[in-house]
């Protein structure tokens, strides 16, 4: 049974887990204790089977058929790859490419699932409106996974001018009876502030009802849980390709904002995956690779945009979970330091604590200049091309250079960040990011992915700029006109 960070007494399903997003409480659900794969097992099978596997350890009472069905709908032709996720080595560098589905980010990991286990898991006459806030990707990909999912709607939310345009573009031009888009004049973490604000909002939810609200973040298990699969997948193939043996311990790099995909490879390294390191890299909003130096976790600083904008974030949710685990489950303690980040902006964790948290976690972060310097390096020496974030990993991963064999997430396709890719790596500037891609296209021979293509020819269908506090009355409007 899950149980909420903040409060250890409540018990749920995994159902009424995925179904709610986070606890009343304002905590995370967890899983106090996780029951270890076989791993033979689970390396000898393709990606959907292993799917299967990890996901029955972690959403038990879904139940295996339903599990399967679900994984059989969500991983097939609509990733590009028939691995999934590849890993492709290109150099000493094994890059896990996890930018094949839909939108070319490695949310559709997540979200091409998660619309389908919340469907089998509501009942006939349920119905949820899933609130997204976005630093770029998760957007996208949560329009595409809820597309036109009976009982349900999405609305998503970005900074406005806070996304490569590209990313916006992507939203902006999203189909669908059931979707909705929306830019807020602030930064992420204003957009995402507000939606955990309606989420909380007893009137609202009062307002709305019979209609539940829910959430598409990494905060969702349902999120979280499919992306643990690509740890193992990983694995696999390293040792397909004979870079490792069984049981042999790699390091993972993982370019990081709300702290969800490392924690999902943490969730695999307690499922049994042999993982020495996790190499927690971010751009210059660098609060979560600082806390894991000092302990010390402080937001009070500059926001800052950078080339990497799906990681420019300050308040890194997902560590609340590992803050539970590493505390071994003392959800007074993690209460209490959630209440002071809310109340002065930060929180200091005890030194065993830390300890604990750094046998598993090494952090660093990476300046733009040290970017788009190693996109260039790595596109000169290699004719391999990195997107922004994927370059943050790789700048921490070389500067690190811990011994052993270590994967690096690629979390994007360079052509969702055409602009700076192409002036990383042949120094053009190049005002049209259309025009950016079939550059970028033919001075590396790769095919651009094909809904990346089709999207200058898309009309625009929704264009709202919203204040923060007109949300809830665009949320409740929305949902009256698709629920
Ligand atoms: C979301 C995202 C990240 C950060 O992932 P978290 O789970 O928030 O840590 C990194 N890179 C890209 C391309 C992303 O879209």
């Amino acid at each position: 049974m899950y149980t909420s960070t903040r409060d250890s007494k409540l018990s749920l399903t995994s159902q009424q887990a995925l179904k709610t997003g986070f606890a009343p409480d304002g905590g995370l659900y967890v899983l106090p204790t996780f029951t270890k794969l076989d791993l033979e097992a689970i390396l000898a099978v393709p990606y959907q089977e292993q799917a299967v596997q990890v996901l029955l350890a972690l959403l038990p009472d879904f139940g295996e058929a339903t599990l399967r069905q679900a994984v059989t709908a969500a991983y097939g032709d609509n990733f590009s790859d028939p691995q999934i996720t590849p890993v492709h080595t290109v150099g000493e560098t094994h890059y896990l490419e996890l930018f094949h589905g839909p939108t070319s980010a490695f949310k559709d990991i997540g979200l091409q699932l998660l619309p389908r286990l919340l469907q089998a898991a509501l009942a006939a006459n349920d119905r949820v409106l899933i609130l997204a806030a976005t630093s770029g990707d998760t957007g996208k990909a949560a329009l595409e996974g809820f597309k036109d999912v009976p009982q349900t709607g999405i609305a998503t939310f970005y900074p406005d001018g806070g996304v490569s345009p590209i990313q916006e573009r992507q939203m902006t031009t999203t189909g669908g009876q059931n979707t909705t888009v929306a830019a807020i004049s602030g930064n992420f973490d204003d957009a995402q502030s507000a939606v955990k604000a309606m989420l909380n909002d007893h009137a609202l939810q009062a307002q709305l009802s019979p209609v539940q609200l829910s959430v598409a973040n990494s905060i969702n298990i349902g999120r979280l849980a499919p992306q643990v699969v690509y740890y193992f997948a990983a694995y696999r193939q390293l040792v397909q390709a004979g870079t490792i043996q069984v049981g042999e311990r790699v390091n993972f790099t993982v370019p990081t904002g709300n702290f969800g995909d490392v924690l999902a490879g943490y969730y695999a390294k307690q499922l049994g995956l042999p993982v020495n390191k996790f190499i927690v890299a971010t751009n210059a909003n660098s609060e979560v690779s600082d806390f894991l130096a000092t302990g010390v976790y402080d937001r009070n600083r500059q926001f800052l945009k950078t080339s990497s904008p799906s990681m420019d974030i300050q308040i890194s949710s997902n560590l609340e979970r590992l803050l539970y685990y590493k505390s071994n489950g003392d959800s007074a303690l993690v209460a209490q330091l959630m209440q002071s980040l809310a109340d002065t902006g930060r929180y200091q964790v005890p030194a065993d604590l830390l300890a604990a948290i750094q046998a598993d976690f090494v952090g660093g972060k990476a300046q733009d200049t040290e970017v788009l310097a190693a996109i260039r390096a790595v596109a000169d020496a290699h004719g391999y091309l990195m997107d922004p974030h994927t370059a943050v990993g790789y700048v921490v991963q070389q500067r690190l250079a811990l011994a052993g064999p270590t994967v690096l997430l690629a979390t994007a396709s360079p052509f969702k960040f055409p602009q700076v890719v192409a002036e990383a790596a042949l120094g053009e500037h190049y005002a049209d990011g259309f025009e950016a891609m079939q550059v970028l296209a033919s001075a590396y021979h790769q095919a651009i992915p094909q809904p990346l293509a089709q999207l200058a020819d898309l009309p625009i269908r929704h264009h709202q700029l919203l204040q923060p506090a007109q949300m809830p009355e665009f949320v409740a409007q929305f949902a009256q006109e698709v629920l």
